[in-house]
């Protein structure tokens, strides 16, 4: 397997080397040269595979070799590692619940497969790699959870003082083992400038194998593929025209669904669902893409306003507004909207969704006066009691909370407190690795 660059559709580097330097030197994005097409009768097997089965079938497809059989089967086994199972509402609405890992978000599924690649192209080397980090919250759990017991890698994650929420706090603080929590006295952008100078520094440079987790890392995308044909499976046998919508940010998501679909998902449309924070749907509906400053809403996880894979989907239609559209639709809600949904999924099925999830259910309900025959798998992308006070606020009763969230909150957290000073974060990188 090669990849280009969406800068540079003449670049070609290997997988390996995609994973370990996260970006392209010409800031563009990794894109896979080829992407093929799944064995003849994969989507009439689905039913018999195993959700594991289905994620090695794929990758194993895509990546073409870069990684031997028996490396990408432990990687599967080790990384996908809980269920995503769908619930019906109706005949027509289909919940794809992604929370099942240890973050209570799909980013448990990119971040884990991440991880496990990781180890295995650094498996022959023999100095050990360190991760570095910077979070302004919710990414971070995900990766530290992620990372957590990988042979080889030690990961340092440097989070803003006082500026996570407590609970994303305890989940990059009290994991232990290879994860470090670096609490720095400043903002994110600060957090950001350390891990960016690190990287820059030539001593650091030589005395660590050091590498970055980064969001848009091509081996996170991958294992977002495979919860699609997972739903599909699962789904009744019926005529109805299929949709898949995507609460969508940095829409990593919607990106490895249109991937999906090249590779054979038989898919009749996207919908991408967004909060205020509506530059997608608006260049859908105008043909002009506006990136702006993003707005904070209820559902903060896509406060995004220059959406990083947007490049990617764009590569992936010949970069034309008209073949972009004619598989994707895009719709935005308020978060008064987004409440109401709320309220009315709990009144009317007895099923609580979190807010990215109802910002979903909201964009299919508008599809479907529009193409009333659709049925949809809605992607809820986070647990509720992940957002448990604001949630129990807006349905006006408590809700179940899992137990691995539970378990957290009495977990006791260890940081190192670090100034937001390069030389500190140096002598203490040098000092530790
Ligand atoms: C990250 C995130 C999203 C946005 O996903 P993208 O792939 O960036 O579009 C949506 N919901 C939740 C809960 C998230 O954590």
């Amino acid at each position: 397997m090669f990849l280009y660059s969406t800068n540079n559709p003449a670049l070609r580097v290997t997988f390996k080397d995609a994973v370990f330097q996260g970006l392209p030197p010409d800031n563009g994005l990794f894109m896979p040269l080829e992407i093929p097409q799944l064995p003849a009768g994969f989507m009439e097997a689905l039913p018999g595979l195993s959700f594991q089965e289905i994620a090695f079938v794929v990758s194993q497809k895509l990546l073409h070799a870069a990684i031997p059989d028996a490396d990408l089967q432990t990687i599967i086994e080790n990384s996908v590692t809980f269920p995503a199972p769908v619930v019906s509402l109706d005949e027509q609405t289909f919940i794809l619940e992604l929370f099942h890992g240890p973050s209570l978000a799909f980013k448990d599924f990119g971040a884990r497969f991440m991880a496990q690649t990781m180890s295995c192209f650094n498996r022959d080397e023999s100095r050990e790699l360190v991760i570095l980090v910077a979070t302004s919250g919710d990414t971070g759990g995900a990766v530290a959870a992620g990372f957590l017991h990988t042979p080889g890698i030690k990961v340092v994650i440097l989070y803003p003082s006082g500026k996570v929420s407590p609970l994303q706090e305890k989940q990059l603080t009290t994991l232990g083992a290879n994860i470090t929590a670096l609490e720095v006295a400043g903002t994110f952008d600060d957090c950001q400038a350390l891990v960016k100078r690190a990287f820059l520094d030539s001593d650091l440079r030589q005395a660590i194998r050091m590498s970055s987790a980064n969001s848009i890392n091509i081996a996170r995308l991958i294992p977002q593929m495979f919860y699609y044909f997972e739903s599909w499976k699962q789904l009744p046998k019926a005529d109805y025209p299929t949709v898949f919508t995507v609460p969508s940010g940095n829409f990593g998501n919607l990106t490895a669904g249109l991937m999906a679909m090249q590779m054979g998902l038989p898919v009749h449309r996207f919908i991408a669902a967004t909060n205020a924070n509506d530059v997608v749907p608006k260049y859908l509906e105008s043909g002009e893409y506006t990136p702006r400053s993003s707005v904070p809403t209820l559902s903060n996880a896509m406060d995004v306003g220059a959406p990083s894979n947007f490049a990617r989907m764009l590569d992936l239609y010949g970069s034309t507004w008209n073949t972009l559209r004619s598989c994707v639709s895009g719709y935005a809600f308020s978060d008064e909207q987004t409440r109401e949904a709320m309220r009315e999924v709990d009144t009317n099925y007895g099923y609580i969704m979190d807010p990215h999830g109802a910002v979903g259910y909201l964009a299919f309900r508008k599809f479907q006066s529009e193409e009333p025959d659709a049925r949809s798998v809605i992607f809820e992308t986070a647990h509720p009691a992940k957002f448990l006070e604001e949630v129990e606020a807006i349905l006006g009763h408590t809700i179940e909370v899992p137990e691995r969230l539970a378990v957290l909150r009495k977990k006791e957290k260890q940081s190192v407190s670090m100034p937001a000073d390069f030389r500190v974060f140096k002598e203490w990188l040098v000092a530790h690795y």
